[in-house]
């Protein structure tokens, strides 16, 4: 099997009905790129920036983040790489940046609400990121928006850096602008949000936990972190549908993207870039080029409208995707 995989590394992702999906890699250092190039990644769908922060015995510099930043999008030559802004916070600390204790820190002080609160910190990460754009075609997402204010703002900070580099002369790339959707609030009202951002990137890790009130690492309630509970499925139906409706593109960049039970149900829905480890990639492309678009989406409607449970869908997939 893995030998048939391997086969597929340099193909394009297509499905039995020859319709592309860009299958996209996550990573967390620039040191990842190896792994992504060798199982044929079309993307990185998600560069968790935290790790330099975190890798870091102070707050990395602004060119020690522009050579960490320019080297993934040279390695990706010209390829699409969305990086995300520091997701500190909740269970990822650093040493050098004292947060306060919380009861909740998964619904505390993390990742763009400490970047808008420490704007001297997110001015650091965006320059960086706005310099090493010129070295390939850049994506930047802002995890944890809750609200349009908050998009607003995080996308005003940008804008003024973006001008002040400009205006100094510093070579500028296209760079498209957009948000995770983690954070049920942000699901619901994709529809307005959807006007404002260039792309959306679903991080169902957190969606998940936060739609079924159950923490993501806690064994005792892992029974409701339930991936194809139809209430998930619809919030990422509403999120795919209102970035189409927009001309936006919907990407997802949470485990579930590269899960075989949930992959028939995205292709159904229309998703349109995974993003996984890496060593899921050519699982995944194998698994697509058995699916047809068509009757995908045609699962896809019972699994939203008529099962009622996780469990009704698993087996609903089971039985449809051999
Ligand atoms: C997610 O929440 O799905 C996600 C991709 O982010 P992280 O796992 O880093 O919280
Ligand atoms: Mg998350």
């Amino acid at each position: 099997q893995k030998a048939e995989w391997q086969k597929l590394k340099n193909a394009s992702t297509e499905t039995a009905n020859g319709v592309h999906f860009e299958l996209a890699a996550n990573i967390g250092t620039p040191k990842d790129l190896d792994g992504v190039l060798a199982n044929g990644a079309e993307a990185v769908g998600l560069y968790r920036t935290e790790f330099l922060y975190m890798d870091s015995p102070e707050l990395p510099t602004e060119d020690d983040q522009f050579e960490a930043y320019k080297a993934v999008l040279e390695g990706m030559k010209g390829k699409p790489v969305v990086v995300r802004t520091m997701d500190i916070g909740g269970d990822k600390h650093l040493p050098y940046l004292p947060l306060p204790e919380e009861m909740n820190p998964f619904l505390g002080y993390r990742a763009i609400r400490i970047s808008l609160d420490r704007q001297d910190i997110f001015r650091t990460q965006l320059r960086a990121l706005i310099r090493a754009s010129a070295f390939g075609q850049l994506r930047i997402m802002f995890p944890m928006i809750a609200t349009l204010q908050e998009f607003r703002s995080a996308k005003a900070v940008f804008e003024e850096e973006k001008a002040k580099l400009v205006a100094a002369g510093t070579k500028v790339g296209e760079i498209q602008l957009g948000m995770m959707i983690e954070i049920p609030a942000a699901a619901v009202l994709a529809d307005q949000f959807a006007k404002e951002v260039d792309f959306f990137s679903i991080g169902t890790n957190d969606l998940i936990q936060y739609t079924m009130a159950a923490d993501r690492g806690n064994e005792h309630v892992s029974y409701l972190y339930q991936p194809y509970n139809p209430s998930i499925l619809r919030l990422i139906k509403h999120v795919i549908d209102s970035a189409h409706k927009e001309g936006k593109w919907a990407g997802m960049c949470g485990e579930a993207a590269g899960d075989p039970i949930m992959v028939p149900i995205l292709v159904g829905l229309g998703l349109d870039e995974f993003s996984m480890s890496a060593t899921s990639i050519l699982k995944v492309r194998s698994l697509m080029k058995r699916l047809s678009t068509e009757d995908m989406a045609k699962l896809t409607d019972a699994a939203l409208n008529v099962s009622l449970t996780n469990e009704d869908n698993i087996k609903l997939v089971k039985d449809n995707v051999k």
